[in-house]
């Protein structure tokens, strides 16, 4: 009897796999089982990550963060959810809920994954400012440029292809610079976390998109100078500060590698350097993490002076 009922186990599951036509121009890869990575699981405040559902195309995936649904995209290979935490984000737990659907096949799958916010505080640097760069202790200035980033962050867009993994702006470039050091600028008339990562380029130097997208920004501002924002898709944003040139224009698709402006000296800052943020849903996210994403990474050099010298003062950009 088992037997028998296993043979035509078999034998309908060989029916299944020949009338049930998989739509060749969207198959992705065969995967013979749905299967989830979560990376990182262990965070910092400011740092993004990533849920990964594979095995096949199409799937219904849903993922929620603390019952709160995230966005799930299909990445070309796999669906993809994203994460971010914020500066101010006190260390604790989060509870990721991940479901999967395969209509093809009828597999499923609900699991759950922890995500550990650790206990982290950025390094404290006390900043003297030069008189000409005064107009930053104006929170008003430095608050309608938030305001004005904020604004073009809250677009959502969804193109075709997601481009991963990132690569760094300065390709062998030097950090001078870490994201999150907690600023304080003469003994705290005003204090800010460094939104981005410094690396040292000259004035005229390339500066290259770190993944695909489209032209969000090419314009002034008060603080960060001449600024190019790419829109990645799905909420992700990267930002290029100080330039001077722009070689780019508000709508133009670029291609990872691609020279969007020259680095320069534009903005509040003493030296010319290259001023780069990442963007996750609204959050801005250690711009190394996220590409450390990426197995295999290999971090960037760092000249980090020991008590930043006029040049590196980027006034909180
Ligand atoms: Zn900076």
């Amino acid at each position: 009897m088992m037997k028998i009922r296993l043979a035509a186990s078999i034998l309908l599951l060989l029916a299944v796999g020949i009338v049930l036509p998989v739509p060749a121009a969207h198959a992705g890869p065969v995967a013979p089982a749905l299967s989830v990575v979560v990376s990182p699981t262990e965070l910092v405040p400011a740092q993004a990550g990533f849920v990964y559902v594979g095995g096949g195309y199409p799937l219904s995936v849903s993922v929620t963060l603390d019952d709160a649904p995230l966005d799930v995209f299909w990445s070309g290979e796999g669906y993809i959810a994203l994460f971010a935490f914020d500066f101010d984000e006190p260390p604790g737990e989060h509870l990721l809920t991940i479901e999967a659907y395969n209509p093809l096949t009828g597999e499923s799958l609900s699991t759950t994954e922890t995500l550990t916010v650790l206990d982290f505080a950025y390094p404290q640097e006390q900043l003297a400012l030069p008189y000409r760069l005064v107009p930053l202790l104006e929170p008003e200035l430095n608050q309608n440029e938030l305001d004005r980033l904020d604004a073009i962050y809250a677009t959502r867009t969804y193109p075709d292809h997601w481009d991963w993994p990132y690569a760094l702006p300065v390709p062998g470039g030097v950090v001078t610079s870490r994201f999150g050091n907690s600023r304080t600028y003469n003994g705290g008339m005003w204090a800010a976390h460094h939104t981005g990562t410094d690396f040292r380029r000259a004035i005229g130097e390339p500066v290259q998109a770190t993944a695909g997208g489209r032209v969000a920004v090419a314009d002034s501002f008060d603080i960060r100078g001449n600024v190019v924002i790419i829109d990645h898709g799905y909420g992700v944003f990267s930002q290029y500060a100080h330039l001077s040139e722009i070689l780019v224009e508000p709508g133009q698709i670029v291609r990872r590698g691609d020279v969007i402006g020259l680095a320069g000296n534009t903005g509040r800052i003493n030296g010319p350097h290259l001023h780069f943020e990442i963007i996750v849903n609204g959050i801005t996210v250690d711009p190394i993490r996220w590409l450390a994403l990426k197995p295999g990474f290999v971090p960037p050099r760092e000249v980090i002076p020991h008590q930043e010298t006029p040049e590196e003062i980027s006034a909180g950009s």
